[in-house]
């Protein structure tokens, strides 16, 4: 028997299945998914690969075969139905087979078990009693210990023993041969949310609610393999629906998938979850411990989960029977890999779920461009879920043109009307959000008159300011020197926007030495400890402002807050990348959806230098219809995702003009492989917008297409190209749509 092996080196050159022979001892172990080791190259070094195809014939004459050495014990398998995901992943996504293994395995390998031991007592009360009095007259004090703890405890932990009780190994042993104990071992399931034990009960769900998940259930009773979208606001209600589908889903004997993104994935979140589903429930996320994750992979793989928490990778649990993946807040970048196979989970998930007869339910407050256009398209089934729960109402929305701020002399990063709205609420002890939008910062030039920013003539894309005082287009290279004055109104007031949350801190600090200030950006957190620590802090009321970037505007609930101030709406805007407008809109009706939580009506105070702009004036509006259709115009016209494809050649190299040569050359060779001008437009080489990271340098060419396929197609000419003209030290990765 033969086996077919992806070796474990991601290197491209070699990313092909290579032949092995089974020898015949580990026939009956080896099968598609199988770890093993095998000797490898001229050297014959031994390396770890993966089986994905058996059979008794092989294509190469026998001499030249080899064996495979063993079976990787210490590694876990891939399941049959992964490695099909694996494969398309690769087409789809541009990477080698062995990294898109890697990703669909995300618990590689085996931990061993942890067991705990207990100590109970072996005999009657009456004889343990005895012992007990007989150990302290003959002065045997760490036996004494034992009896008199079992005595009183009835059982014990052996770690208490030995480290509490200070009862040695060697005692334990010889109270267990004498018959005076028991120890009994087992094994445990490392995992957080051990302590959840009370359950909820599910609320009644309201009509709106009720109309959606009747309308799914239909379909999976009916077996009606469908795509979901559930469009409704921040606390309408669809985790309640994501948990009423997931417990039919499981009650009919199938399993189920949610993702959360990892940064809303709080105890809070995790623990509702646990409360309603209990210990069918297994978790994954950045925080667990080696152990703990393995752990939480194999109950599921077990099949003694049937729920799998998580973020992007918990896309790829183990699970036999998937019956439903739920995408919680799809529009999230977080659920973009940017390392090969750069994937989004949306896309695996639809695939997976194919593949698997299951379904998928994506949920947004924002839903991304990508989804809302597969909805229009009929690909999803959409659904709208409108007004909230509880008695909560929206929040006022004032829009500030910073422009006239300025015109009125304030240079402050508070607009007037902030400032009395700040005064307001400080005198009336509610709480203030402020949120800096820190993408982009100081990196974009723009008027402080008119607003315009300093765009590529070519790209309709924000320029990058560099250190030298050149702004650069990261999207096709164009580049020219730092205007002086506005090229639009002839203003001096040009410049880049500078101001950090700490300076920001600062300022408050100045005009109200009064106020209780925390602020919460990457820093702050990572210096005062968790992130939950200083929301907590905030939740009690123990500060008035809460002042911080991207991460305060997700999902936390404060009653007491009736102000939310976005201090520069448009930065996002500004960033050099086509979603920019996506995110702004996002942000805004996030950071929007803070105000006015509990009774208290809340109010919105937007500050921009482009109150004109779309993103910013519908999500002022809450017009997400509206900003869906220019953006989608947009993209139409530029042919960006989801209107067209974009396929990024991402180039580095520790050597800049090896690169520089590198990207040169082979920008040609693609130019030639796409040369139907009509399907295909190539951009670039250019620098990457993050052009040297950690001293490697990075260059990127584009190829843009209303023609999926045909581009995906080119993959693997595309693959041997670069083989073809590469040199030393240049890497060469490719990514959709990122
Ligand atoms: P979303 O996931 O859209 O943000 P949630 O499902 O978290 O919304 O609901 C927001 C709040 O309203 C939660 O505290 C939830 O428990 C509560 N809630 C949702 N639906 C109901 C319902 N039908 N009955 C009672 N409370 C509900
Ligand atoms: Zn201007
Ligand atoms: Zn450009």
């Amino acid at each position: 028997m033969y086996a077919d092996i992806i070796v474990d080196l991601s290197v491209k050159s070699i990313d092909r299945p290579y032949t092995y022979r089974i020898p015949e001892d580990l026939e009956s172990r080896v099968t598609a998914g199988t770890p093993v080791t095998v000797p490898f190259g001229k050297g014959g070094r031994v390396i770890k690969g993966f089986v994905i195809g058996v059979h008794d014939k092989a294509s190469i004459s026998d001499d030249r075969i080899k064996d495979i050495v063993q079976v990787c014990a210490k590694s876990n398998e891939i399941e049959e139905k992964m490695l099909m995901l694996a494969a398309w992943m690769k087409e789809q996504f541009g990477s080698t087979m062995n990294e898109a293994i890697k990703c669909c395995l995300p618990v590689k390998d085996k931990v061993e078990n942890k067991s705990v031991s207990t100590i109970s007592s072996a005999v009657s009360k009456e004889e343990l009693q005895k012992a007990f009095e007989e150990a302290v007259a003959k002065k045997r004090t760490a036996r004494a210990r034992l009896y008199e703890a079992l005595i009183g405890k009835g059982e014990i932990g052996r770690t208490y023993a030995l480290k509490e009780l200070k009862v040695t190994a060697a005692i334990l042993r010889d109270e267990e041969e004498k018959g005076m104990i028991r120890v009994t071992t087992v094994d445990e399931i490392r995992g957080p949310y051990k302590d959840i034990t009370e359950r909820d009960l599910p609320p009644q769900l309201t009509p709106g609610q009720k109309e959606i998940t009747e309308s799914i259930k239909r379909d999976l009773y009916e077996g009606i393999r469908s795509d979901y979208l559930i469009f409704g606001e921040t606390g309408s209600g669809k985790t309640e629906i994501y948990m009423d589908i997931i417990s039919e889903c499981i009650a009919s004997g199938k399993q189920a998938i949610m993702l959360i993104p990892e940064i809303s994935l709080t105890y809070q979140t995790v623990s509702r979850f646990i409360r309603r589903f209990g210990a069918r429930v297994s978790i994954m996320n950045s925080r667990l411990s080696q152990g703990e994750r393995f752990d939480q992979y194999m109950r599921a793989k077990n099949g003694e989960a049937d729920i799998m928490i998580g973020p992007r990778s918990a896309l790829f649990a183990p699970f036999e029977r998937l019956g439903l993946i739920v995408i919680d807040e799809e529009h999230e970048n977080s659920y973009r890999s940017e390392s090969s196979p750069a994937y989004h989970a949306r896309e695996v998930a639809l695939k997976r779920a194919s593949i698997e007869g299951a379904s998928v339910i994506l949920g947004s407050a924002t839903p991304s461009l990508e989804s809302y256009s597969m909805a229009k398209a009929g690909r999803l089934k959409l659904f709208k879920l409108v007004g909230r729960t509880g008695n909560a109402v929206h929040p006022d929305v004032c829009l500030v043109d910073m422009r006239e701020e300025l015109k009125k002399k304030n240079r402050t990063m508070f607009s007037y009307a902030l400032r009395e709205q700040i005064e307001d609420r400080l005198a009336r002890k509610e709480q203030i959000m402020l949120f800096l939008n820190r993408r982009g910062y100081s990196t974009s030039v723009s008027c402080r008159e008119c607003g315009s920013v300093i765009k590529c003539p070519h790209c309709d894309v924000t320029m990058t300011l560099h250190r030298d005082g050149r702004m650069i287009c990261h999207y096709c290279g164009y580049s020219t020197a730092r205007p002086t004055v506005c090229p639009t109104c002839g203003s001096r007031y040009i410049g880049t926007f500078g101001a950090g949350t700490q300076r920001i801190e600062e300022e408050l600090a100045k005009v109200w030495p009064q106020a209780r200030i925390l602020r919460m950006d990457s820093d702050s957190v990572r210096r005062k400890g968790s992130m939950d620590e200083c929301l907590k802090t905030f939740e009690r009321g123990e500060a008035d402002i809460l002042l911080g970037t991207q991460m305060i505007v997700k999902g936390h609930d404060f009653p007491n807050v009736t102000l939310v101030g976005i201090l520069l709406a448009d930065l996002s805007l500004y960033s050099p990348d086509f979603r920019s407008g996506e995110r702004t809109f996002e942000l805004i009706a996030q950071a929007s959806g803070r105000a006015g939580r509990g009774t208290k009506k809340g109010m919105v105070v937007i500050q921009t230098y482009d109150p004109d702009n779309y993103a910013v004036i519908s999500a002022a509006k809450r017009d997400y219809e509206g900003f869906f259709e220019e953006e989608m115009a947009y993209r139409i016209a530029m042919g960006y995702p989801p209107a067209g494809i974009m396929l990024a050649i991402n180039m580095s190299s520790e050597t800049e003009d090896v690169l520089e040569g590198f990207a040169g050359r082979f920008a040609k060779e693609v130019e030639m492989l796409f040369d139907d001008v009509t399907r295909f437009k190539v951009i670039g080489p250019a620098k990457a917008p993050l052009y040297k990271i950690k001293d490697v340098y990075h260059m990127v060419i584009y190829v843009k297409s209303c023609d999926g396929k045909g581009l995906r197609a080119m993959g693997d000419v595309l693959r041997q190209k670069a083989v073809a003209c590469s040199c030393e030290g240049v890497k060469v990765e490719y990514c959709f749509n990122n």
